[in-house]
């Protein structure tokens, strides 16, 4: 167990964000004028084609200029550009698809996790950049210091409070949550939530709190759910997890002891031989089989490098 793989599942090649250049307005208007295609959001929801071949939805709009707030994302291949919008007007979906002159035999604003299609890694990272801006942008429309409204700058990066005695710039949360796999020898240690279907569990997970490092988090957060303390605490890999704005950063570690003491978070917290932790890999699949997880690639690792 001591050569598990650093993982890099979730691909950063789907565009370039040219973060450098959101300051130039000249070039972003550019981009505005430049065919751009639109991820929009409605209330958290993206939207999806529908019928048979239900994919992602990015479209071009007649008047790209009379989008609200549009939030660039990036260049992709050959140079188009890719920007987001949250649509927090409409009060029904009838209205947000009547927006873009769609309706619901055509297209449908679907929450991300309950979307029952396939994505491809790519439609999957950029509907989760998307999804964790427009977010932000909802909940970030009034300054938390004195109650402003806010105005967007740098391509929507930016949220800068209009009162001129403030001014202050408000930018992007994302927040870091620790995810991991835990072993002793040939077994796993999973737990489960009551909220989850029946029978499933998953890695251990929890935010990192201020103040902390990410291996003490880790520490501290497998001790607080099953009562055991871990060593060789090791990195593997991350995703972004925009529900609705956190890094999950993967690690595995290993257990000193296997008596556990269950704390008072998760309903049940156990130890898995290799080949319950398989079948545990195709439960974890059936519930998002969409998203790809950081918590099926940790168990997949562990699973194939122990047997
Ligand atoms: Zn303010």
């Amino acid at each position: 167990m001591s050569n598990l793989p650093a993982c890099h599942f979730f691909p950063s090649e789907v565009l370039e964000r040219e973060a450098h250049r959101r300051e130039d307005g000249e070039w972003l208007d550019r981009q505005l004028s430049n065919s751009p295609r639109f991820i929009f959001v409605w209330r958290g929801n993206n939207l999806f084609s529908v019928g048979r071949n239900k994919r992602p939805l990015a479209l071009e709009v007649p008047d790209p200029e009379k989008v609200i707030n549009p939030i660039f994302l990036g260049i992709q291949g050959e140079g188009a550009p890719l920007f987001a919008a949250n649509l927090s007007d409409p009060q029904s979906e009838q209205d947000a698809l009547a927006l873009l002159y769609l309706n619901t035999d055509l297209a449908r604003f679907i929450p991300l996790r309950q979307f029952d299609g396939l994505l491809s890694s790519e439609e999957r990272a950029l509907l989760f950049y998307s999804r964790s801006l427009t977010h932000w942008h909802e909940e970030q429309k009034f300054c938390h210091r004195c109650a402003h409204p806010t105005l967007p700058e740098q391509g929507g990066h930016i949220l800068a409070c209009a009162n001129p005695d403030c001014a202050t710039k408000h930018f992007p949360r994302t927040d870091p949550a620790t995810i991991m796999l835990i072993h002793s020898g040939d077994l796993c240690l999973l737990g489960r939530q009551a909220s989850w279907p029946e029978g499933m569990y998953s890695t251990l997970a929890g935010f990192v709190e201020p103040g902390e490092k990410l291996e003490d988090a880790v520490f501290r957060e497998v001790k607080e759910e099953s009562g055991i303390e871990v060593k060789n605490i090791r990195y593997f890999g991350s995703q972004p997890w925009p529900f609705p704005q956190s890094l999950m950063l993967g690690f595995f570690a290993e257990a000193n002891s296997k008596q556990i003491i269950r704390g008072a978070e998760l309903e049940d917290v156990r130890w898995f031989q290799v080949s319950e932790a398989r079948e545990m890999l195709v439960k974890l699949a059936s519930r998002f089989p969409h998203l790809d997880t950081i918590a099926r690639r940790l168990i997949r690792h562990w699973v194939e490098a122990s047997m």
